[in-house]
């Protein structure tokens, strides 16, 4: 099979990196290359940088709804693309297409939309008294990079890149070398929908050459970067250096804390299942850690072990399969060794713990079982570091004491989901517990409004709504003195 070839984008052309080389693409599913991508250097990110230069004064300067028309514009020619986008990324990804469709590029559509309509709207701020009146303006930064992970593809990839532009910014993104295709789609898109030249420019290739060069370059004034706590440890080091804004979107090892008083319907037990499997496990916001009172434990653990026995693992491209494949051999082993680990470590598999064979065309594909064990120490490697992949260690606790100290015991503090009918207690517990987002009695429902970020090793700052638009820009004060002060 002849592999697809994708290229950089820079300045509105779409062009092969400098070196000429590429990086094989895989598809989770069948394990087979279909794709090569830039394996860009320095080179190509300096002509990047060059390129938003130069874009950059006259795209600050258009008025914010000639900006929002832009995004607008390339948001619609995203959701023409609606299916064949979402075909694309469950074969660069491994996630089920009906996961891309219903979540991945609607989602990336509304984040375009929604910073669209945000730049229009965002209030300035002004403070006077007898002496003077200030008036803050928010100036774009220049340029500004962007750095996306594999797990949300598209979807992440423009959650960093609409605010970026919609305040005025000009933008060299990188996606993840992983799955860089439907970055490289974007790309395409970006050409048809008429953005400037130079506006937004994407490179694509591995993280210490692209990332790192993106990252170093004196005229990227801010990094915002989501992936791995130690990657994002590495960018936070070298953007020190230069003193640049750095927004960091890190790792997570969440807990779903149910009370024996919680609502367990069907539908509230299907989300609590959802919160562990979804996507494979590999979004940041799954709660890999389930804490239940001991009070109901055995009864919890009889339901839910009944439904995560029913989810189906298979061809992504079958609307049946509730999970697909892990994104790649070294995550699959990297999984696989986690499970293993576990067992070292004491616990018991209660269900899952294996490879998955699917038979067909995704017979060497990397599929892994959903798998959940009980039994381990809240200390252990297990309970403590993340995985990211389809596994869910189970916890009894006794007192809100108790789930506070055992959901607090890692370095991470992304997001936890209470579940009780007691909102009382739901207060006490989530203005305690020391993560960046809370949910009461749901999973993962977003207003894009709302800051979305952690605390600790999960993350530094906070995306969506304003945030993300202060992020994006420096504040200027000017002080405008009353006559005869
Ligand atoms: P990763 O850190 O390996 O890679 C993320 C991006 O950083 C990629 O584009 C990569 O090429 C680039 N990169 C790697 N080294 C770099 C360097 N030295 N300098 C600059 N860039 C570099 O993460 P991943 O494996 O792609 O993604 C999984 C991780 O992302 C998990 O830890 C997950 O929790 C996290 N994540 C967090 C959020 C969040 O919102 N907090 C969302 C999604 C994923």
């Amino acid at each position: 099979m002849e592999l697809r070839l994708l290229s950089n984008l820079i300045d509105g052309q779409l062009v092969a990196p400098a070196s000429g080389a590429t990086l094989d693409v895989y598809e989770p599913a069948t394990g087979k290359a279909y794709a090569r991508c830039p394996d860009s250097d320095a080179r190509d990110v300096e002509a990047a940088v060059a390129a938003a230069v130069r874009a950059a004064p006259a795209w600050a300067a258009l008025p914010a709804a000639g900006r929002a028309r832009c995004l607008h514009r390339l948001a619609d020619a995203v959701e023409a693309r609606l299916d064949e986008l979402a075909r694309e990324e469950s074969r660069d990804n491994g996630k089920p297409v009906a996961l891309a469709r219903s979540v991945d590029i609607p989602r990336a559509v509304a984040n375009l939309r929604f910073f669209a309509e945000a730049i229009t709207q965002w209030p300035g701020e002004s403070h006077s008294d007898a002496r003077a009146i200030n008036i803050t303006l928010r100036q774009p930064l220049g340029v500004v990079g962007c750095i996306s992970p594999w797990n949300l593809p598209l979807y992440l990839f423009t959650w960093k890149i609409a605010p970026a532009l919609a305040a005025g910014n000009a933008v060299v993104a990188k996606p993840s070398e992983i799955t860089p295709f439907t970055a490289f789609r974007l790309s395409e898109l970006a050409i048809e929908a008429g953005l400037p030249p130079g506006v937004l420019n994407i490179v694509h290739g591995l993280g210490p050459k692209v990332g790192h060069a993106l990252t170093e370059h004196p005229k990227i004034k801010a990094v915002s970067f989501t992936g791995s706590t130690r990657t994002g440890a590495a960018i936070a080091a070298e953007s020190a250096k230069q003193f640049k804004k750095v927004s960091l979107e890190m790792g997570g090892k969440n807990p779903a804390i149910v009370f024996a008083d919680a609502d367990l319907s069907d539908a509230n037990l299907d989300t609590i299942v959802r919160s562990g499997f979804s996507n494979q496990g590999e979004i940041c916001l799954c709660g890999s850690r389930l804490l239940v009172e001991r009070s109901i434990y055995a009864d919890f653990k009889r339901r839910y072990l009944e439904k995560v026995q029913a989810l189906r693992v298979g061809d992504p491209n079958d609307d049946a399969s509730d999970l697909g494949a892990l994104v790649s051999q070294p995550h699959f082993d990297k999984v696989m060794a986690c499970i293993a680990r576990a067992r070292d470590e004491g616990g018991t598999v209660l269900c899952g713990g294996d490879a998955v064979g699917v038979p067909g065309r995704c017979a060497n594909g990397w599929f892994v079982a959903p798998t959940v064990i009980e039994g381990l120490p809240q200390d252990c490697a297990t309970n403590r570091e993340e995985i990211f992949g389809p596994v869910v260690t189970l916890i009894p606790f006794d007192s809100e004491d108790d789930a506070i100290a055992i959901a607090d015991g890692t370095d991470y503090g992304l997001a936890a989901s209470l579940w009780t009918r007691d909102l009382q207690r739901a207060q006490r517990m989530a203005a305690r517990i020391d993560f960046g987002i809370v949910w009461v009695n749901c999973w993962m429902l977003r207003d894009l409004r709302t800051p979305f970020g952690g605390v600790k090793h999960s993350g530094m700052g906070r995306e969506g709504g304003v945030d993300a638009l202060r992020f994006f820009t420096e504040p200027k004060n000017i002080c405008l003195a009353s006559q005869g002060s």
